[in-house]
């Protein structure tokens, strides 16, 4: 089979999955180089492998809201591929959860794992629960009934979920407390627990950071750094947050956030005052960024719907790291980014570039990092507090930080040797893709045609 037989496989085995089909067309065309290099890897078929989940589990969840209504959604987990380890990937509860959505997050997820070096392999789940508007009572008993069919699926030495848009530190603790309470065991089923049972420091700030030291290695490779660099960030959940303070930190300048309502551009800045303020209101409160605007006076611009480009990409900067959610960077936004000179465009979230934005960026020269590589300091961290789970151990912020910070930069330099092996240097996709790909296809090889 040649690349455009296996593309049209995926699309016939998988129709109306776009964004899973996406996911696959940019790995098969960036990794053909290594299967044309391999012949034993087409002969095992091991890329169409890859792209079946090893296992798809969809059930239902029943729950009761506050007025004693019966709801009823649905629940998801891919167990997608355990060549190198057990699956790991987060839960999503977003209504625009589907099974092409999840599929594409769990085959991006193999990739990513195997880069941090961490023996993990790829799964993801959620839900097309809207947790927006919800009761925290509501949001418990959703949590509560989610892990009453997932728990039978999931233990610490199989499958350990995360956190993804919708699930942060409030949702892990009610999952924590429901599968302990089903399987009468309490072990490290779960990463992003609180510190205190279980949970590792610096796992909070794992992805935002370890996005902000991967753009600082790509600049460092041009003699550059973030300092004094006007950045944009896009989202103002958990990833975005981490990525501004690390950015603040490093002495660059972050004049963008955005929400699903809209955007806020403070020319001025966002200092670590006004970055609190906007934790606050995201994590405890959860208000919509609009109030930043009102409270900072600086410009706010509600999303428009169906527009066609995001104007948040049409602001003067030098360096922009999409940190909200797939597809938000299409080729109009690219093309703006091009326009205004941007240097880097370093992914936080997960497939925020559209693979027409990716070529226009990678064609003008503009530095791109694929979520894969640049984002996967947050499941590098959740290995470590694996790992402590295990040992039975608590390292300090210092000693997690400092193990963050070498993996981004192996994964930087694993990404930079591999692309300039394959005739690309300076290609971080291709790089990426085909370092992920050669460590999961050699397992799955060494493991046998099961
Ligand atoms: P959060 O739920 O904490 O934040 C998501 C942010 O993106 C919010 O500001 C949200 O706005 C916004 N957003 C979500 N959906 C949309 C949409 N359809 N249109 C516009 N804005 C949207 O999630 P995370 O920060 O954890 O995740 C952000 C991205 O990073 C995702 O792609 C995720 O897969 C990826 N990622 C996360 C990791 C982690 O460790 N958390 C690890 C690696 C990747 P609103 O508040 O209005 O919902």
């Amino acid at each position: 089979m040649n690349k455009q037989d296996i593309l049209s496989l995926v699309k016939s085995r998988n129709p109306n999955e776009s964004e899973f089909v996406q996911a696959a067309e940019e790995v098969i065309v960036s990794v053909w180089p290594a299967l044309e290099r391999n012949p034993e890897f087409t002969r095992l078929r091991l890329l169409e492998r890859m792209l079946e989940p090893e296992r798809m589990i969809s059930f239902r969840v029943t729950w009761l809201d506050d007025k004693g209504s019966v709801q009823v959604n649905r629940g998801y987990r891919v167990q997608m591929n355990s060549a190198i380890g057990p699956y790991k990937g987060g839960l999503r509860f977003h209504p625009s959860v589907t099974p092409s959505v999840l599929k594409f997050l769990a085959f991006e997820q193999i990739f990513k794992n195997a880069l941090t070096g961490i023996p993990m392999g790829g799964g993801k789940g959620g839900s097309d629960f809207d947790p927006k508007g919800k009761s925290n009572d509501e949001i418990m008993k959703f949590c509560q009934a989610f892990m009453g069919e997932l728990a039978r699926h999931i233990n610490h030495r199989l499958d350990v979920p995360a956190g993804d848009i919708g699930v942060g530190s409030r949702e892990i603790g009610y999952l924590f407390g429901a599968y302990k309470k089903i399987k009468n065991e309490f072990t490290g089923v779960l990463t992003g627990k609180g510190i205190g049972w279980g949970g590792s420091l610096i796992r909070a700030e794992a992805t935002g950071y370890g996005l902000i030291y991967f753009a600082e290695n790509m600049l460092q490779e041009k003699k550059d750094s973030i300092k004094e660099k006007t950045c944009l960030v896009s989202g103002s959940g958990n990833v975005a947050q981490y990525a501004i303070e690390k950015i603040i930190q490093l002495g660059g300048k972050v004049i963008t956030a955005s929400d699903s309502t809209g955007f806020i551009y403070d020319e001025e800045g966002i200092t670590q005052d006004k970055l609190e303020f906007l934790k606050d209101l995201k994590n405890n409160r959860r208000g919509r960024i609009k109030e930043y605007a009102d409270k900072y006076k600086c410009e706010y611009h509600a999303s428009l719907e169906g527009a066609n480009d995001n104007p948040i990409w049409n602001i003067k900067a030098d360096a922009a790291f999409p940190c909200a959610t797939q597809n938000e960077i299409n080729a109009r936004d690219a093309a703006h980014l091009v326009k205004n000179n941007v240097k880097i465009v370093c992914e936080g979230a997960n497939m925020p570039t559209t693979i027409d934005a990716i070529n226009i960026l990678i064609d003008n020269g503009v530095m791109y990092s694929p979520g894969k590589a640049s984002n996967a300091g947050g499941v590098a961290t959740s290995g470590l507090e694996m790992t402590q789970n295990y040992i039975g151990e608590n390292w300090t912020s210092k000693e997690v930080d400092t193990r963050l910070y070498s993996i981004m930069k192996d994964i930087h330099q694993t990404c930079l040797a591999t692309a300039k092996e394959y005739g690309q240097p300076g290609n971080y996709l291709v790089g990426a893709n085909i370092a992920g790909f050669i460590k999961v296809a050699k397992a799955m090889q060494a493991q046998g045609v099961i």
